[in-house]
This record gives C-alpha cells, sequence and structure tokens, in this order.
C-alpha cells in the first residue's frame, strides 16, 4: 500500500547503507536495488526474533530464467486477510484482471492461519506483480505481503519464520543476493510495510 512518507530521513539510513555497501562487497554478485534519494530507508526496530525454519511445501513452479531479481517486502495495512481476500479486492475492487498483485501472501491468523504461505496465481503463472509502483520491480520483484498493519503492530514470530524461510527459497531458486532482498518503502514514497516491521530482523535471518 502506499502512503505519504513523513518526510524525514532517519539516522538508521546510514547503518543499512553501510550494511547494504558491506553486503555487496561481501557477495560481490548481483545489483543491489536502486534507492531513489528522495525515499526513506528506514530500517525499522533492533528486534531480532530467531526464525525457525519452516516447511512450506511451495507448488513446483519452472522458474523463468533470468525473471527474478529481488524480493520485494510489504505489509497489507489491514489487520486481516488472505491470499483469497486480497485477489477479491485487487480485482473487483481495484480493476486489475489478472487479480492479486502479490506473488505470495503469508497470514497472521485474521483470515489465514498464523504463518502460513499462500502462493499467487502470478508466481504459478510466472508473471509480473502489480505491488511495487514501479515498473522493474513488478517485472522482476517477487512481491511478498505480510497481513498486518504493521504502523502500530509487528508481524507475528510465525510470520517473521515463514517469511525467512521463503525468501531463503527464493534467492535459492531465483539466485538473488541478499541486497536484493528490499522492502517496499526502499523504493517507493511510501511507509510500506510499517515501521513497525525489522529490516534487520529479516536480514539476521538470512543465510549469507
Ligand atoms: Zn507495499
Amino acid at each position: 500500500m502506499y502512503r505519504h512518507r513523513r518526510g524525514y530521513i532517519h539516522a538508521g539510513l546510514l547503518a543499512v547503507t553501510a550494511f547494504l555497501v558491506s553486503a555487496t562487497l561481501v557477495c560481490g554478485c548481483g545489483t543491489p536495488g536502486k534507492v531513489p534519494p528522495s525515499v526513506s530507508v528506514k530500517p525499522g526496530p533492533l528486534v531480532t526474533r530467531k526464525a525457525t525454519k519452516t516447511s512450506l511445501k511451495l507448488p513446483r513452479v519452472k522458474i523463468r530464467p533470468n525473471k527474478w531479481k529481488y524480493v520485494v517486502v510489504h505489509h497489507s495495512a489491514t489487520q486481516a486477510g488472505s491470499a483469497a481476500a486480497f485477489d477479491e479486492f485487487h480485482r473487483n475492487k481495484k480493476g486489475w484482471n489478472r487479480g492479486l498483485g502479490y506473488h505470495f501472501v503469508i497470514g497472521n491468523g485474521n483470515g489465514a492461519r498464523n504463518g502460513l504461505v499462500e502462493t499467487g496465481h502470478r508466481w504459478t503463472g510466472q508473471i509480473d506483480g502489480a505491488h511495487a509502483g514501479s515498473k522493474e520491480y513488478n517485472q522482476h520483484g517477487i512481491g511478498v505481503c505480510l497481513v498486518g498493519d504493521f504502523e502500530g503492530g509487528s508481524p507475528t514470530t510465525k510470520q517473521i519464520s515463514s517469511l525467512v524461510s521463503l525468501v531463503t527459497e527464493l534467492q535459492q531458486l531465483c539466485n538473488i543476493p541478499p541486497e536484493n532482498v528490499i522492502l517496499h518503502r526502499h523504493i517507493r514514497d511510501t511507509q510500506c510495510p510499517g515501521d513497525g516491521f525489522s529490516y534487520y530482523e529479516l536480514l539476521a535471518n538470512l543465510p549469507r
């Protein structure tokens, strides 16, 4: 979702920039996502819950070669939801005839089971997302939405474990380097996925 930025640049910008630079140097592969200078890369709280590996049972999909370069994380900015609910919203309220704009949705227990990873038809069909508000990131970014409003709230521990397991698997399947695992607010003038989402926590749990 899009929401107007509050017009400040957080001190965490420096920390994240330093992290991304060091991650690039360590990995030495891929191109980091372009971050427009006007966009906040606020990292969110210094939360570091340890994610437990969860069994995802993703459907087997023939991955389009060189199609996916990024993972872009969102929140739904709603208290409840599911892939079916967002599909209905995107199809009927937004008028997107391809429906659900995300590739994956991770439930929070309100509308879908807490930590459940639902696979959207844009992933099984290997087609562009409609989540980033940017052509590059819709074409080449895998959109993952966590159900919940993390402006004021934060993801559940099960959601983080599922997110880490999902992102790890997508990185391996599509050869996506960790510096290309980004938040919506890194590429667009939005708070998404909210101040309560910890970028540190996600990065700290991804394999290096
Ligand atoms: Zn978003």
